[in-house]
């Protein structure tokens, strides 16, 4: 064989071999990927632990090369039920459960007719005509239910006028379930992501009340109606809120994807469900188009298109380097998070003196380092992405992970760096990502709404309690003033 013809063929493989590589890359990226170094959930790792990252472990040879090998492929379960048309809860014709009065009652309440309200003369010597009875329903001891009766005096008066005793507020029916069911319901149904029917089994289990899934569904229809007002609340106190957070995160709802979106800052949450997870679903939400404040995000583009002080997450920007050094071991990427991490604690350190920003000097210093290391590490993707090319020898390769995200950390240096001139700034959006992760669960555990209502339902409920819950306030309590349509929610600015 002729020199020639060898040096011909040697060229020919060495494209090879470098298109092979560059497959062999994209693979291995693909596969590296876990929850701790990219955006895949936790639940995508599988039951074995993730791989320790490089980061973290004290040997970084000790890293489990088949530990993400099971997270490949995996089916997700499938249910064989075949869905209907019919909605949630009791259906046309069914025979219902009806909940009927009972004989003996384990508290009555007598209501005593005083003076006629037309002429106002007293009637307390008068003999009653009959009681009007309205039994309210609620869980006992265990094993129990309780009942109260409630009996309504009925009085003539000598002007002919008739005169009944009033019952109290939410006592409406002949038989009811109280305020404590509707809360209890309510509670397993939204906040413990218990099925309707589920719910009512756990009330015939433990309390031997026949409260039916239809019923429970009511429960949580009017609950949503309550608050509708004080969602408005909720919406004007982050409309004029310095920092807010905001997130995003898909849940199925009648069978097709929609974005459960987030807006909150450390005393109010807001969320919407909408078809949407851009622009268009964020303008209805209504907050962020006139909101002056500054905006916490992770980099969806959409949210840039709003006027806000904007203000990047460096958690993210964090998992992101710890994704490039784990796979590449790159030694500049590491010295970024390093760089990023202490400069969040001196700001904290900061603070605790009673500074309200980073001083001058301590500032400069860090955006030098910032600056020079991220100069370094693009300038070597740069020469490695040309060297590449070169192997190639094609007229242009596709940028690296990592030279567009040190690029991105170029021109956003101002959004990410924020935290540092202003200690009003958190340093992540882990609020946002923490008042979203219960729609994660949610999406878990019960996989999706079966009806957009369910999941408006869950997002105005939701925002309620959340917002209860930062303010101080117990879920219970908070609840069980929603279900009785109290006006004034004890929320802060609800007064
Ligand atoms: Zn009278």
């Amino acid at each position: 064989m002729s020199t020639e013809t060898l040096l011909k063929e040697n060229a020919q493989l060495r494209i090879r071999v470098a298109c092979l590589e560059e497959r062999c890359r994209e693979l291995e990226e693909r596969v590296s990927k876990n929850s701790q170094n990219s955006s895949k959930p936790p639940s995508s790792d599988g039951y074995q632990k993730p791989c320790k990252s490089s980061d973290s472990t004290d040997n970084p040879a000790d890293t489990d090369e088949g530990a993400d090998a099971s997270n490949n492929d995996k089916p997700n379960p499938k249910s064989l039920r075949q869905s209907s048309d019919n909605k949630s809860g009791g259906q046309k014709g069914h025979q219902g459960t009806c909940l009927k009065q009972v004989d003996n009652p384990n508290y009555i309440e007598f209501l005593q007719v005083k003076e006629c309200h037309k002429c106002q003369v007293s009637l307390l010597d008068k003999e009653s005509v009959k009681y009007i009875e309205r039994q309210v329903f609620e869980p006992g001891k265990l094993g129990e239910f309780e009942v109260t009766a409630y009996k309504a005096e009925v009085k003539i008066c000598t002007c002919g006028c008739k005169n009944q005793a009033k019952f109290p507020e939410g006592v409406t029916a002949a038989v009811q379930y109280g305020p404590a069911t509707q809360a209890v319901a309510v509670y397993l149904n939204q906040y413990d992501f218990v099925p309707y029917k589920r719910v009512s089994e756990y009330f015939n289990t433990l309390y031997k009340m026949s409260v039916s899934a239809g019923t429970v569904a009511n429960f949580v229809a009017r609950t949503d109606e309550n608050l509708a007002s004080t969602e408005e609340v909720i919406h004007d106190a982050l409309q004029e809120t310095a920092v807010a957070g905001v997130d995003e995160t898909g849940m199925r709802a009648e069978g097709s994807l929609y974005w459960l979106h987030v807006m909150r800052d450390d005393q109010w949450t807001l969320y919407y469900l909408a078809e949407k997870r851009g622009r268009e679903a964020m303008d209805a939400m209504g907050i962020l188009l006139t909101f002056a404040g500054v905006l916490v995000h992770d980099h969806w583009k959409s949210y840039f298109s709003y006027a806000a002080v904007h203000v990047l997450c460096n958690a993210h920007h964090l998992r992101e380097l710890l994704g490039i050094v784990d796979r590449y071991g790159n030694q500049l990427a590491l010295r970024l998070m390093k760089l990023l991490r202490l400069s969040w604690h001196y700001c904290k350190g900061f603070k605790t003196i009673g500074m309200l920003q980073m001083p001058g000097v301590t500032h400069e210093r860090i955006e030098k380092i910032y600056d020079r290391l991220l100069q370094r590490a693009l300038t070597k993707e740069v020469a490695y992405m040309e060297k590449q090319r070169q192997e190639l020898g094609r007229k242009k390769v596709k940028n690296t992970k990592a030279y567009n995200l040190f690029k991105r950390l170029i021109e956003f240096k101002t959004e990410t760096l924020r935290f540092m001139s202003d200690f009003t700034i958190p340093f992540d959006n882990n609020g946002s990502e923490r008042d979203i992760r219960m729609a994660k669960l949610k999406r878990k555990i019960t996989g999706c709404f079966r009806s957009a209502d369910g999941g408006a339902f869950f997002a105005r409920i939701r925002s309620y309690l959340s917002s209860a819950r930062k303010q101080g306030m117990d879920i219970y309590q908070s609840l069980f003033r929603a279900v009785q349509n109290y006006s004034n929610m004890p929320l802060l600015g609800a007064e």
